[in-house]
């Protein structure tokens, strides 16, 4: 970019919001890890909590001006609590990869061995080794073991899991913790059926629902707490509903440990206009969360058979494609991963390349794997259902089997989209979910 004033400069990055704003209120967003956050949650993101600072516990602040922070924090915590039917909540990890991080350093020393699955079978990169430059490896040192994984199932193999730890005991290298969840993710883990094999060798059990917190809460898929998990990790925004960030829930017993990883270890200041938005999110989701999680996974299934009927190979079909709000397409008659991304990025259509089961076997990496991730919580929340995700079946098959021109997709999709710019599934939406708010 060309070296400007910096009144230029500001008034481009301003364009630039907006013009960003505009274009996603004109397409299809797919990412698996996204969301749109309710006008209320907006409000709170511009709140003065924005601009404060109140370090450590609710009622225990290091600093002064935290009357009404406080008071919003303890609402914030007991409406988590009653969402995720959990003893104790900590919501102040600024995001899903802070979460985890305050539970290794609770629970584990460097050295210590992590069971955890690895990336091409859906781990997410905090899970990861240090010679990937994963979180668990590279910043708290632990020595990561992967699943065994059944690529038919989409799911961790149990018995060959149950061989492996009982190798690696004679090896001498039992696990300190074992790591459920990830970010390819559509059908539930075997958290109950392991959970007591991995507590006979004294494993913290943690589950990483980052990305299906929001099914969880509206009671739509497995409820890690009651499964044998010691404690859930989370980010706040996948399928829940905003704002950027994250959370721990766990039991009491574990509460001190948590408390203090969190703070002073993995944070200074918890971003409270972030935790404000956090409180509005978890009201939203008591009152409309379970209606939003059983039409999420509905259009999920509904756009994988239109997919599969479109002529796309989509993964786990023995299981009926997915049981979350997520599915996988193996698109390599096709193209690749990495192309078929930015073909669909120019007709509107935002999803993800990703590594799939084999990719890493083949010779395929990370910038051309196999796969794309498709993800339709942002959809729902627009008010999408069935006939709409055939009609995205449509698009992304009129652009990647029949070539058609991306830019003419790319106007038939911003019609399309015309009809669905407020977000459902909250109490108040007067303003556009993607409109642009000028306050200077
Ligand atoms: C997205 C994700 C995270 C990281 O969450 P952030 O909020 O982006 O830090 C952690 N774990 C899993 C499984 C994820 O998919």
């Amino acid at each position: 970019m060309a070296r400007s004033s910096p009144r230029t400069a500001y008034n481009e990055v301003l364009s630039m919001l907006k013009t960003h704003n505009r274009w996603f209120s004109e397409s299809i967003p797919l990412i698996a890890s996204e969301n749109v956050p309710s006008p209320a949650v907006r409000e709170a993101m511009i709140s003065d909590f924005a601009n404060r600072y109140a370090e450590g516990w609710p009622g225990e602040r290091v600093y002064a001006g935290c009357v009404y922070i406080d008071k919003v924090e303890f609402k914030c915590m007991e409406l988590a609590q009653r969402l995720f039917r959990a003893e104790f909540v900590d919501v102040r990890p600024i995001s899903g990869v802070v979460a985890n991080l305050a539970i290794y350093s609770a629970f584990t020393n460097p050295g210590d061995v992590m069971l955890a699955p690895s990336i091409p079978s859906g781990g997410h990169i905090s899970h990861g080794k240090k010679e990937h430059s994963g979180t668990a490896g590279l910043v708290h040192g632990l020595d990561i073991e992967f699943y065994p994984f059944d690529a038919e199932e989409m799911s961790i193999d149990v018995d060959k899991t149950k061989q492996k730890v009982q190798e690696l005991e004679k090896a001498g290298r039992i696990p300190k913790i074992a790591m459920f969840g990830g970010s390819v993710f559509l059908f539930p883990h075997p958290v109950k059926e392991l959970s007591d094999f991995l507590k006979g060798y004294n494993m913290f059990i943690n589950y990483d629902g980052a990305h299906v917190a929001g099914l969880i809460a509206g009671g739509q898929f497995q409820d890690p707490l009651r499964e044998g998990a010691d404690a859930m990790t989370m980010s706040t925004h996948k399928t829940l509903f905003g704002p950027q960030g994250g959370m721990i829930c766990s039991f009491d017993r574990y509460g001190e440990d948590i408390k203090k990883a969190t703070f002073p270890g993995m944070t200074s200041n918890h971003h409270l206009h972030h935790m404000a938005g956090k409180a509005i999110a978890f009201a939203e989701m008591l009152e409309f969360g379970r209606k939003y999680a059983v039409q999420v996974i509905k259009n999920a299934k509904t756009l994988a058979e239109a997919l599969s009927g479109a002529g796309f190979t989509v993964l786990g079909e023995k299981r009926g494609f997915t049981q979350s709000h997520q599915l996988v397409v193996n698109v390599l008659s096709f193209g690749d991963g990495g192309t078929i991304e930015a073909d669909l990025e120019k007709a509107n259509i935002i999803v993800n390349r990703q590594l799939i089961p084999g990719d890493i076997k083949a010779g395929r990496n990370y910038f051309h794997p196999g796969g794309m991730r498709l993800g339709v919580s942002e959809l729902t929340r627009l008010g999408m259902g069935p006939s709409e995700m055939r009609q995205v079946a449509e698009f992304i098959k009129g652009v990647v089997v029949d070539k058609k021109d991306k830019k003419r997709v790319a106007a038939e999709v911003k019609r399309f989209r015309k009809k669905f710019q407020k977000v459902r599934y909250c109490f108040e939406s007067r303003t556009g979910g993607y409109d642009y708010i000028r306050i200077r």
